[in-house]
């Protein structure tokens, strides 16, 4: 059996759902970009003799072994991408999996434990707007009833996507049976960040940051531009703009993470000082602590500013994701394996999703510019191979023994 290298399923995966405008990719949850890349991973299961199954949750999975065994080795990761995304986000994780299994086979090993690779469904959230949701409604985090809510920027009801698709939405929700049956999952990652920017192209994740989303409300008064008096305004702008810095500066004091990345301003005209300004800050740091203490000093500067400005600030918090701690044996033992440095990640993943169910690890592969969620995302060819090779020892030593 010949089976494509990892050039080669590399080079057939590139034009899939890539824009010729941007450069970036397109592969959202149920279109036909994401269609065609589900194709080729059934293909590529098939062509390596694999079982090929899918899951109630529209997972795909290409098994070695027997799937109902217990204690299976699970290795993977997605294949869809963010609007305008890069090519390896997700993408070198399924590839690098079946390549080392090809290593594996090369090398004459032996399997004790059964080997699956996955390719979890609309892990970045783009179509729908929550991240990870085929690993989530695996492991139960996510329910039916949250999942038929969800519609997408054209009021498309995800259920209805999927159906369109060829799949069956009533199936959906919680696989306990499937989880249970899983020894290990380890995910392979390009690095999102430059941790690895300088010395080894491989590392082992520590931990996954906890992360939230706040909503700043500045509350002033609408008035003239032109005839307003400066003292007599109460110009919601300024506490906002004071607030971006503030964060910025407290941030930096931290060692942590806050950007205000979106903002909305009522009435929005040029000629008019705002009456209301709304910022949305993103914080994540390396433990929750220094996470709320963070947002804590940044509210503070806010409502002080807001005190001099004669603007109220009041703060909401959207969402919230707490810290994720990998499996510390796994990771101790992957990272005494490929004498790999431990890094943290500010990112999420499926695997930080299914870490609460079961032990979970993820790989890392240098990425130099550290350039993610962007048709820049690179990472060089050595260092990919270096990835596979280091998946491959990984998986003979959870597997072959
Ligand atoms: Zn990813």
């Amino acid at each position: 059996m010949t089976v494509p290298s990892f050039e080669e399923m590399w080079a057939e995966l590139l034009p899939v759902g890539r824009s010729a405008a941007s450069g970036g990719y397109r592969r959202f949850a149920w279109n036909s970009a994401d269609a065609e890349c589900r194709a080729w991973f059934e293909q590529q299961a098939r062509g390596r003799g694999l079982a090929y199954e899918l899951d109630r949750n529209g997972n795909q999975w290409a098994w070695l072994g027997d799937p109902t065994a217990g204690g299976a080795v699970v290795t993977g990761s997605h294949l869809d991408s963010v609007p305008d995304g890069g090519a390896f986000d997700g993408p070198l994780g399924v590839v690098s999996s079946f390549a080392a299994l090809d290593e594996l086979r090369s090398r004459g090993a032996e399997f004790t434990r059964p080997l699956a690779i996955v390719n979890f469904g609309d892990e970045e959230g783009a179509r729908f707007g929550v991240a990870c949701i085929g690993s989530r409604l695996t492991a139960g985090v996510l329910s039916p009833e949250q999942a038929y809510g969800l519609r997408d920027a054209d009021g498309v009801r995800l259920p209805d996507a999927m159906e369109k698709a060829g799949y069956d939405p009533t199936a959906i929700g919680a696989d306990e049976d499937r989880l249970a049956r899983i020894g290990a999952f380890v995910e392979l990652h390009v690095e999102q960040g430059r941790c690895l920017a300088e010395g080894q192209p491989v590392g082992v994740a520590g931990a996954i940051w906890p992360h939230g989303r706040w909503r700043f409300d500045f509350h002033g008064e609408a008035n003239h531009a032109g005839t307003t008096r400066i003292e007599d305004r109460r110009d919601p702008m300024l506490t906002y703009a004071n607030t971006v810095l503030a964060a910025r500066k407290k941030a930096k004091q931290a060692g942590a993470r806050a950007t205000f990345g979106k903002v909305a301003v009522e009435p929005n005209g040029t000629n008019a000082i705002a009456s209301l300004v709304r910022g949305w800050l993103d914080s994540r740091a390396a433990d929750e602590r220094t996470l709320t203490e963070l947002v804590e000093a940044i509210e503070r500067a806010a409502a002080e500013r807001g005190e001099r400005d004669g603007v109220r600030v009041e703060l909401t918090r959207e969402s919230y994701t707490p810290v994720v701690d990998f499996d510390g044996p796994l990771r101790d033992r992957l990272a005494k394996l490929l004498d790999a440095p431990v890094l943290p990640t500010g990112a999420g993943h499926d695997a930080g999703i299914l870490a609460s169910a079961i032990p979970t690890a993820m790989l890392f592969v240098r990425n130099p510019t550290g350039v993610s969620h962007s048709p820049a995302e690179h990472a060089e060819q050595a260092d990919c191979l270096a990835g596979v090779a280091a998946l491959a020892d990984v998986l003979e030593d959870l597997a072959c023994q």
